[in-house]
């Protein structure tokens, strides 16, 4: 039987080479924005520089202090540089780290945002902010987060190191495949999930094989807006589970973790949700949806366990007993020996 409820966000978007320096200055202009702050990490600085120069009067200052996870301090610093610049919106140029911030600064003050992201992680889709405090990552979602506009520029990402691009591919494809059987997805949802991870599958290895390539890395950051966009819509599952434990308590990395996981996450929920594998299936253009999933993220050289991350074998059933201890949404009944099942055929990262 149909039946859904779909919202659609309140979001402009623009991907276009080049994008960064002249569509940035064009959407400042259409939300009537004239002091903006720019936000970045220390790394992504000179592209920062050069979205802020491109403002020209319009830029209130440039702040390249975002850090991994949004600590609260680093958050406090950049509200209160927000505030000092008297700015009247935010820009964020970088990860999700970045966007991260300017979501914690957009939070506190209610400032507009334009995302300009330089991975695909797709956070700037998504109404969902992140602050870590006292080593505990605390997770909301609030519509002011949301940013007005995002301008993907595909020449922003050429410098992503390969391996990065396709673990930050596969963190996208995780929010497309979690998508697929999520309790709040709309039809809508599940043509943009499907298109996501094909688009994303598609690109990676051409990424790969040639990283300055325009069209492979626009293709990703079209992929990376999908699944950002399917994150942003819908609740997430025992992937998404799995990694926030794993990443918050363990410390492993984002992006890497979510490689490792993803193809035995959905092989414990693919009995449970037969048309949402099928639709990856499709996608992938593959039989067997976890296996190519796995296969996809080994030919490109991507991390193959969570032993290969840093995690120790006596981690496992502490892992386990967090992620199935909390209440959420997923196809299959999570137990304690589920979970285990899951985090140690991860760990030993073997076909799923
Ligand atoms: P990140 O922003 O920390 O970037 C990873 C690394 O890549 C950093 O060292 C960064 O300096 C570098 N980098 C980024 N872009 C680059 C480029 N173009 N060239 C070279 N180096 C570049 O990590 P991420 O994977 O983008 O995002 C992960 C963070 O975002 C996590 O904290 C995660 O929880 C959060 N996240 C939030 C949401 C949400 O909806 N709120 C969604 C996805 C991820």
């Amino acid at each position: 039987m149909t039946d859904f409820v779909h919202e659609s966000p309140p979001m402009r978007v623009v991907l276009r080479p080049g994008a960064a320096t002249t569509a940035t200055p064009d959407e400042a202009r259409r939300l009537g924005l004239r002091r903006l702050l720019v936000v970045s990490g220390a790394r992504g600085a000179d592209t920062a520089r050069a979205v802020a120069d491109s403002l020209g009067q319009a830029c209130a200052g440039l702040h390249a202090g975002a850090r991994m996870h949004v600590p609260v301090e680093v958050a406090d610093r950049a509200v209160e540089v927000a505030r000092t610049a008297d700015a009247d919106g935010c820009v964020a140029v970088g990860g999700g780290s970045s966007i991260g911030l300017g979501k914690a600064i957009a939070l506190r003050t209610g400032l507009p945002l334009i995302a300009v992201p330089t991975t695909y992680s797709g956070s700037e889709a998504t109404p969902v902010w992140g602050l870590t405090e006292h080593g505990a990552k605390r997770t909301g979602r609030d519509p002011s987060v949301l940013p007005r506009s995002i301008v993907y520029d595909p020449e922003l990402t050429f410098s992503l190191p390969v391996p990065l691009s396709v673990t930050s591919g596969v963190n996208a494809l995780a929010h497309g495949v979690e998508a697929l059987y999520a309790p709040d997805a709309s039809p809508l949802i599940a043509l943009m999930a499907e298109e996501g991870v094909r688009a994303m599958a598609r690109a990676l290895p051409d990424v790969a094989g040639d990283p300055a390539s325009l069209d492979a890395r626009g293709r990703a950051l079209y992929g990376a807006w999908l699944c950002g966009s399917c994150l942003g819509a819908t609740t997430m599952g025992l992937h998404h589970k799995l990694c926030h434990v794993l990443g918050g308590t363990f410390g492993l990395p984002h992006s890497e973790t979510h490689t490792v996981v993803l193809p035995y996450a959905l092989a414990y929920n693919a009995p449970a949700v037969p048309d949402a594998v099928a639709a990856v299936a499709r996608a992938l253009d593959a039989d067997e949806a976890p296996t190519a999933l796995w296969q996809l993220a080994g030919n490109l050289g991507a991390p193959r366990s969570l032993a290969e991350l840093g995690l120790k074998e006596a981690d496992l059933a502490v892992a386990a007993e967090q992620a199935a201890g909390q209440s959420y949404a997923n196809p299959r009944e999570v137990t304690v020996d589920g979970a285990l099942a899951v985090l140690r055929a991860a760990y030993e990262g073997g076909p799923p």
